[in-house]
């Protein structure tokens, strides 16, 4: 299988896309074309043999290709439970992608790539022995799930940049509750002037000469690719027990989760329609209306995770789907604002008993928003991004609940010391901290 930018100029196999995480000509890794697969003959067993099954085609002639199943057995080995709800009409359920280490999607794709960079290091270490330094600028999730990705993986370490005051308590000490090949960095400034540090280093010639940098942002397509195995199995169990396809609802903000939705219905699992749920960051809903795609600054909401005002993987949505008729018939999109969010999880947790983080919650309300004969006639599937209780500051209040059950292996991370090096904002800072690692 060969990967194409989106940009045009270059083409890769997935080891150094992988590798890479970015084109050099700035694109964004595609598969050439989308592998076919035969649903009815997966697996649908367990999610690392159904991932075996569905990834394979992606990974053929590569030196990944024979360790395929180890790694999914590494980075899948948690539950990804699909649950149905009690409605008085129409067929609805929840897949709860949140039951990693960091109690977020994002563990998925993040512990996938790390066992494939571990397992490809030596390959690409032949003339290079540095370990590699991975930098991650985070505004909440990403970097816990990074950080719990590579932890104590050989030949890897992270630095985590996250901007100070503008993380909540909880999120803060996923951030900073790892030691060993893990350092976290709270930056005097916000969460672009954390970018903007990332990408001095990554560019800097002298930084460059004493360092081997990489990256694991959402851009990379090792962590794309995993994410169609939740989506894939879910339709699959769907399929097998009901005999029809499920649609779906994907929460959005970098348009990451729902691309591998999207990959997933192109490869032939019994995917229907693809409903995207947005917060009040609109760019996705108003170019789907439009036609003119504009990007713009992210307005702060409830579900911050989503607060995107260019969302990265739009490339590769475009790539896939040049015109906007097809795009539109691809996808449609929801946008959901603050104060919906806020009633729908009111509402929910009365109805079903059930909690969602705020940005399950524009799922919630996308499906509850859909014309009442769609919603009727056909089984929904929400994908439910992150638990609760990583959110507890804004839900609690919402339901009157004094506390949020904490899942274990949350909760096992708030019980870890927590360290982290205060950085100023500026590269001469960021560069004294980074040799101090090296001492
Ligand atoms: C990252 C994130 C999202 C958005 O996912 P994208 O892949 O960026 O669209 C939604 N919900 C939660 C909890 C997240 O962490």
């Amino acid at each position: 299988m060969l990967y194409l930018s989106t940009q045009g100029g270059h083409e890769s196999d997935i080891s150094s896309a992988l590798m890479q995480g970015l084109s050099p000509d700035g694109g964004l890794y595609v598969p050439e074309e989308l592998p076919s697969i035969n649903a009815s003959q997966l697996s649908s067993e367990t999610i690392p043999s159904f991932a075996v099954d569905l990834l394979s085609p992606f990974f053929e002639n590569s030196s990944l290709s024979p360790v395929l199943g180890e790694i999914c057995r590494d980075a899948l080995n948690f539950p990804i439970p699909l649950h149905s709800l009690e409605t008085k009409n129409g067929d609805l359920a929840v897949l709860e992608v949140f039951h990693g280490p960091t109690a977020a999607f994002k563990d998925v794709g993040a512990r996938f790539l790390a066992a494939c960079m571990e397992r490809l290091l030596p390959e690409f270490s032949t003339s290079d022995t540095r370990p590699v330094t991975i930098l991650v600028a985070t505004s909440g999730d990403t970097g816990g799930a990074v950080a719990s990705a590579f932890h104590r993986r050989a030949g890897v370490r992270v630095g985590v940049l996250f901007p100070k005051d503008q993380v909540s308590p909880r999120q803060k000490h996923q951030l900073t509750c790892w030691d060993g090949n893990i350092r976290s960095f709270e930056v005097d400034g916000s969460f672009d002037d954390c970018q903007t540090l990332v990408k001095a280093a990554f560019t800097n010639p002298e930084l460059n000469r004493v360092h081997r940098f990489s990256a694991a942002n959402s851009i990379n397509i090792g962590r794309l690719l995993p994410q169609a195995v939740y989506h894939g199995i879910a339709s699959l169990q769907y399929w097998r027990a009901h005999g029809s396809r499920p649609n779906f609802i994907v929460p959005t903000g970098n348009l990451g989760n729902a691309m591998a939705c999207i990959w997933a219905k192109g490869m032939g699992m019994p995917i229907g329609d693809i409903v995207l749920a947005t917060n009040s960051n609109r760019t996705i809903a108003d170019f789907l209306a439009t036609g003119h795609y504009e990007t713009r600054p992210s307005i702060p909401t409830l579900a911050s995770a989503m607060d995107v005002g260019a969302p990265s993987n739009m490339e590769r949505l475009r790539h896939l789907f040049p015109d906007l008729g097809s795009l539109r018939t691809a996808v449609e999109c929801y946008p959901v604002h603050d104060q919906a969010i806020r009633s729908q999880i009111a509402k929910d947790y009365d109805r079903f008993g059930r909690l969602w983080c705020p940005h399950t919650a524009t799922g919630f309300w996308a499906y509850d928003n859909l014309p009442e004969s769609r919603r009727l006639d056909k089984a929904w599937i929400v994908v439910a991004t992150a638990h609760p209780a990583k959110f507890n500051n804004i839900v609690q209040g919402i339901v009157n609940l004094k506390e949020i059950e904490v899942p274990s292996s949350l909760a096992s991370l708030f019980g870890l010391p927590a360290q982290f090096e205060p950085l100023r904002a500026e590269l001469g800072a960021f560069s004294e901290a980074l040799a101090r690692w090296d001492e």
